[in-house]
């Protein structure tokens, strides 16, 4: 089956992104969200992300004027019933994506493949909640999207090998590269990653260092782009927490204990860049630590 319209359900970070790199790839997309001022905020945020593109010539304007146009906003899931392919990247919280599908699998074209972009959750797990174990996969793209190469495919314990296929052609039509990750708690780059961040997160909470010493020491000391801290607010500290939880249940390991300052901070709404504070501050001109 050739895919021509992509149904994306969460229109956040993530959300955005893939709708992004669809539509400049020439799909066209149906955007959608629970909460219709994201939506709209989310349309806003990929124009800025293009224009900023255009601005640094990296594309035409004429491109992203196209791009635009072919990012439709769907106020009702109903509106997704036509799409060849549909992603869910809402929240990390299994009842909210378990949800979701229990509304979208019986509008959506029985043909249809479903992914969804957790970060963390069981494909296996999520696939059964639906009609379409086989059409079902994890199609996990990195943040902030049109910048990042990878996207780890996870097949489900059911997805068909067509599925895979299809869904490997897709991802290479968006000029990404690939790796295939098994079906376990956070796959390959979360499994590797959350577990530092985490770390760099008792690091500062047990006094070790402050949020600038880890960040400084870690980007300069091990040449990480950016420090772990920092790289957390940019994922979201709810997304972090989610991430370690499913670490923490799946693997039943208490190496993969959530921090209690982790917890803290998403107790308070700190959630990182997304809600303007974090373990930095960026309400102001410059990003300034909170700690
Ligand atoms: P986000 O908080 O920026 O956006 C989530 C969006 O989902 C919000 O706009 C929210 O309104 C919407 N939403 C919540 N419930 C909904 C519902 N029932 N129906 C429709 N929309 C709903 O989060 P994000 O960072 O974009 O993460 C989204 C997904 O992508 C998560 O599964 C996350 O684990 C995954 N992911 C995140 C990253 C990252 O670095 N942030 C990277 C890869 C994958």
């Amino acid at each position: 089956m050739a895919i021509k319209t992509v149904g994306i359900i969460g229109a956040g970070q993530m959300g955005g992104g893939i709708a992004h790199v669809c539509a400049l790839a020439g799909y066209t997309v149906l955007l959608h969200d629970a909460d219709a001022e994201r939506l709209e905020k989310g349309i806003a945020t990929i124009n800025g992300n293009m224009a900023r593109q255009v601005a640094s010539g990296k594309l035409e304007d004429t491109q992203r004027s196209e791009a635009m146009k072919k990012i439709l906003p769907a106020k009702a899931m109903e509106d997704l019933a036509g799409v060849d392919l549909a992603i869910e990247a809402a929240t990390e919280d299994e009842d909210i994506k378990r949800k979701i599908f229990a509304s979208l699998c019986p509008i959506l074209n029985p043909e249809a493949i479903l992914a969804t972009n957790t970060s963390s959750i069981s494909i296996t797990r999520l696939a059964a909640t639906t009609d379409r174990p086989e059409r079902f996969m994890g199609i996990h793209f990195m943040n902030p999207v049109p910048l990042m190469k990878l996207v780890e495919l996870v097949r489900g314990i059911a997805t068909e090998e067509v599925t895979f296929k299809e869904a490997q052609a897709f991802v290479q039509s968006l000029d990404k590269t690939i790796t295939v990750a098994e079906d376990f708690p956070a796959f390959i780059v979360n499994r590797i990653l959350l577990p530092m961040i985490n770390e760099a997160i008792y690091t500062l909470y047990e006094g070790v260092g402050s949020v600038d010493s880890i960040d400084t020491a870690m980007r300069l000391g091990a040449n990480h782009p950016m420090g772990p801290l920092q790289l957390a607010d940019f994922i979201g500290l709810d997304t972090c927490l989610s991430i370690m939880q499913v670490l923490y249940d799946g693997l039943s390991d208490s190496k993969y204990r959530p921090c209690p300052l982790l917890v803290k901070y998403v107790e308070a709404g700190w959630l990182g860049r997304k809600a303007g504070r974090g373990f930095y501050d960026y309400r102001g001109d410059e990003p300034v630590p909170t700690r």
